[in-house]
């Protein structure tokens, strides 16, 4: 596989003339090749936009007959894979349709929609679909390597949720997949998607949804941390029928240690109240929580700083009920990076708490997902804007990130913890900016994705978010 010759490029851009093709000098060439994450931006030889499934075989198929490096960019949300120095991006982001039917319940979407416009599609039917917090997050990315969202809780992660894919493959194959139909493909994307070919269409499952939910922030000062971490640990016990879910963030935003904490309940303002009394009876520094529909329980401006900053992701994972005293210890290394490193003011030690039971439903070998476990999601984000910091903070980030991998260690091991926690991987690879490899990713899938990886994409094209034949 090559970068993009003048030829091969003239020829992509004569066979594909009523597509757009943006190369270096091209108008919005520079602005095409931004990325939420300046970590994952690369200067591509060129850049495609295709407008249909055949679109994309066509180019699959140009770009194998000419040994083109390649990337897929769906909303471009992630820290990696979704660029490629000199190559060619194959770039989703004219792909954005959604319907829903409302009689089968099911939303099919495209290969990068974001959730901002499932939600308001799926809403106008009093529906619903697990998918992210914040509503300009690719349906792609996310579903295909995972997705937690508030709805986790009662239906598990967003690949749980899908009914049916097309997927064209790397040598320009349309396959649909599902549970019977390339079963083994369908096993295969639920979990390690990005690494099997391209998705031009999603059918989920959607639920029924209440009018309105109980949705908001709060701010805590440090010192009711505890309040909070016994509240999460209510979220995640087996009480919780799916209806509540939480997060909860250490940040340092404004120069001093603060806890966000963002709320969901699923039911009406009076039950909702109810259920997280323990939470309202502290103090807040902020109170945003209100009812609004479902539709608007996202944070569009987003949860995490945006392009202008550097940083690094590590997605953990703890198991629950929480340990007060080593997140207060976590809370203590931030306070030291930020006194150390000023400008790290923006790091971020965030936690999702949604009812992990509704995530072990399914076993860990059930789908390519093993990230199904008695815990909380954890994700660990230096964040700073001086390329001198650069060292510090990802030396900050592999520490912290071995810290937290030692403590669920320690933890899973524990006498009577179950067997799928025991067997999950403890990293949520939509998360891990830490480049972990194919074996700690996938752990007991691990081998099955390798023989299938040699079926599906035996020339290794998807290989730019995981390489999965890179070895352990
Ligand atoms: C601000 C922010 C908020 C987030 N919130 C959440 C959250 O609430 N819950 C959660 O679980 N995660 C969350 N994430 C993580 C997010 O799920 C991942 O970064 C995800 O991979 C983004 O998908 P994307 O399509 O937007 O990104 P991209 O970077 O475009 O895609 C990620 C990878 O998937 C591949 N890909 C994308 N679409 C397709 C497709 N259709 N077919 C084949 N491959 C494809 C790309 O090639 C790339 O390798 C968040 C991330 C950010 C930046």
């Amino acid at each position: 596989m090559s970068g993009l010759f003048p030829a091969v490029l003239a020829q992509l851009k004569e066979k594909f003339s009523d597509l757009v093709i943006l190369t270096p000098g091209s108008p919005e060439y520079e602005e095409s090749m931004l990325r939420w994450n300046i970590a994952a931006e690369h200067k591509a030889g060129a850049v495609i936009y295709p407008v249909s499934t055949q679109d994309v075989s066509n180019i699959l198929s140009f770009a194998r007959a000419n040994s083109i490096e390649l990337a897929v960019c769906g909303a471009g949300h992630n820290h990696r894979g979704n660029s490629v120095d000199d190559g060619l991006i194959v770039d989703l982001r004219k792909l954005t349709g959604v319907s829903v039917n409302p009689l089968s319940k099911r939303v099919t979407t495209e290969g990068a929609t974001v959730w901002g416009s499932v939600y308001e599609a799926a809403g106008k039917h009093g529906l619903a679909v697990v998918g992210g917090l914040i509503p300009s997050v690719g349906v792609g990315g996310f579903t295909l390597n995972g997705g937690l969202g508030w709805l986790t809780s009662a239906h598990g992660v967003a690949l749980d949720n899908l009914i049916e894919a097309d997927v064209v493959l790397a040598d320009g194959r349309i396959l649909t997949c599902s549970k019977k139909e390339n079963e083994d493909l369908f096993w295969a994307i639920r979990g390690a998607g990005s690494a099997f070919g391209i998705v031009t269409r999603f059918v989920f499952q959607a639920h029924e949804i209440n009018t309105k939910v109980w949705t908001g922030m709060m701010m805590f000062e440090p010192s009711h941390l505890k309040g909070v971490v016994d509240m999460a640990n209510k979220v995640t016990s087996e009480g919780n029928d799916g209806t509540a879910s939480m997060a909860f963030a250490i940040f340092a935003c404004s120069g001093e240690l603060e806890v966000h904490v963002l709320v969901f309940y699923n039911g009406s303002e009076e039950e909702a109240k109810t259920y997280f009394a323990p939470l309202l009876e502290l103090p807040r520094k902020v109170d945003l929580v209100q009812m609004v529909p479902f539709s608007q329980a996202t944070m569009p401006h987003g949860s995490a700083p945006g392009r202008q900053w550097r940083k690094v992701t590590a997605g953990g994972c703890l198991i629950v009920p929480l340990d007060h005293s080593f997140i207060q210890s976590i809370m203590d290394d931030l306070e030291e990076l930020v006194t150390k490193i000023p400008d790290a003011l923006e790091t971020i030690f965030a936690c999702e708490m949604h009812n992990p039971y509704a995530t072990m439903r399914e076993k860990q070998t059930s789908t390519a997902f093993p990230f199904r476990g008695r815990h909380g999601s954890i994700q660990l984000m230096p964040t700073w804007t001086q390329e001198e910091n650069d060292e510090a903070c990802w030396a900050w980030c592999r520490k912290v990130d071995k810290k937290l991998a030692k403590e669920f260690q320690r933890r899973k091991n524990e006498e009577g913890m179950d067997e799928t926690t025991r067997s999950s991987v403890g990293t949520y690879i939509n998360y891990d900016g830490l480049h972990k490899s194919p074996k700690a990713l996938y752990g007991v899938n691990y081998e099955r994705l390798v023989e299938l990886k040699k079926k599906y994409d035996p020339g290794n094209v998807f290989k730019r978010f995981v390489d999965l034949l890179s070895g352990e």
